[in-house]
């Protein structure tokens, strides 16, 4: 089962297969990190990483 979400920031869709609390999703387009916290039902945060 094919699933996506969102980015944030740029709102390109996301495509995983499988996904599991605490992993972390990359935007391909803008590189925003976006960490699971929720499978069922799906909820994301975006991740903010000072430099
Ligand atoms: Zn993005």
């Amino acid at each position: 089962m094919e699933t996506k979400i969102l980015c944030p920031d740029c709102q390109t869709e996301i495509k995983f297969e499988k996904i599991e609390v605490g992993d972390i999703l990359e935007c391909d387009e803008c590189g925003t990190e976006v960490e699971i916290i929720s499978v069922e039902p799906l909820k994301y945060t975006l991740l903010v990483e000072e430099k």
